[in-house]
């Protein structure tokens, strides 16, 4: 079969031997499949990444030298049963599934280990346990977006995101936008991104971000007071004292108020930010400009090492959060709420190739203007994103 193999940082579309279902799994017929910007990074980088995920204990990250075939977003159909398989859908049925495949005692990611090539091929092969039908008709290139818009809807859940909140997006690339069509979905009353590329913002928009902010020209961050949020250490002292003052005019003792209050989860309003960028420096500027209390979710993968200065996060009782991945369950509910119509996250596909576009794809990602998610079509003949 067909599948474009990556070694020491060159793509060549190679004929490779047919992938074969093991106990409990089952090939696939790849429909469509994204390209993520970890395999940008995994391409150039796998060596660096490699001793950084050995450091959480995962030792089967590629290497340079080893061969891989990317692709962990994809959409595809049910061809064949390994064995000790349930077989509850038919042959043909379209399907997603979790990028993850058992491999002896342990579990590969895949798409990003040797041992378990992705779906930048014309077939891989899935753990029939973590693979689900594509509801309503969802077309094979929405339903590729599962596995992205997963990590969106994790970052939410890990943020607590609520309807009434204020989330702040900095960063419009593929993490972002996809943060975005969740908060949409998710019926977020106020919702601001921001990115320098206007290419990105103009997509931000489209996603249902409903202020989109260029950095060079203004600050992501609004005026605080106007949304309720105390601004700064003068706002919390006057919370402090002031509330007590008012408590002390009940004619009940103040304790036994302020206690209930807390009880009944009364409690300062605070912003999520959700930091979508991954650059050194970015999680400082956030905390520089949130408001007491404020709540930041990091979600994009910063590689290098990174300063903060926690003094100023202490002041304002930052509360941050970090984000990996999803659960089979965040999986599920993001795959049905994109076939229930609750996520528009087509303006994410820029563009379209076949296996021989894969190399050209990679290049044209590397300018944030024109692109954010490009899927591959191992049937189509394109050799340039379209
Ligand atoms: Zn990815």
């Amino acid at each position: 079969m067909k599948a474009v193999v990556c070694k020491n940082s060159q793509f060549t579309v190679a004929e490779r031997p047919e992938a074969k279902p093991g106990k409990g799994q089952v090939l696939l017929k790849v429909s469509r499949c994204g390209i993520c910007g970890s395999d940008l990074h995994v391409r150039k980088h796998c060596d660096h990444w490699g001793q950084i995920m050995v450091r959480s204990g995962y030792r089967s990250l590629t290497s340079s030298g080893q061969e891989v075939v990317f692709g962990h977003e994809f959409s595809g159909e049910v061809l064949e049963y390994g064995r000790d398989t349930k077989k509850f859908l038919k042959t043909g049925t379209p399907v997603v599934a979790l990028p993850a495949l058992r491999r002896g005692d342990g579990i590969d990611l895949i798409g990003l280990s040797e041992h378990t090539p992705g779906a930048y091929a014309e077939r891989t092969v899935v753990e029939e346990s973590l693979m689900m039908p594509i509801p309503n008709g969802l077309s094979p290139e929405i339903a590729a977006l599962t596995e992205p818009m997963s990590v969106g809807w994790h970052a939410l859940c890990r943020g607590e995101v609520k309807k009434s909140d204020v989330a702040i997006v900095i960063g419009c690339g593929p993490v972002g936008l996809a943060v975005i069509c969740l908060l949409k979905a998710r019926g977020v009353k106020v919702i601001i991104a921001s990115d320098f590329s206007a290419g990105r913002r103009k997509l931000a928009q489209l996603c249902g971000a409903d202020v989109v902010i260029d950095p060079a020209q203004e600050s992501p961050f609004p005026d605080w007071q106007r949304f309720g949020f105390v601004p700064d250490v003068p706002g919390l002292l006057e919370l402090a004292v002031g509330t007590r003052e008012k408590l002390g005019k009940l004619p009940l003792p103040w304790w036994h108020v302020w206690r209930i209050a807390e009880k009944l989860g009364l409690q300062p309003k605070r912003p999520v930010v959700f930091e979508c960028v991954g650059v050194p420096g970015v999680l400082q500027s956030i905390i520089d400009g949130a408001p007491q209390f404020a709540r930041i979710v990091v979600v994009g993968v910063c590689m290098q090492p990174d300063q903060i200065e926690p003094s100023v996060a202490i002041n304002k009782e930052i509360d941050m959060r970090f984000a990996l991945g999803y659960s089979p369950l965040e999986f599920r509910d993001t795959l049905h709420m994109m076939a229930e119509g609750k996520v528009k996250c087509e303006p994410l596909i820029t563009g379209q190739v076949g296996l021989d576009g894969v190399d050209a794809a990679f290049t044209a990602l590397g300018d944030p203007n024109r692109h954010a998610k490009i899927l591959i079509d191992p049937a189509s003949a394109s050799t340039q994103p379209a």
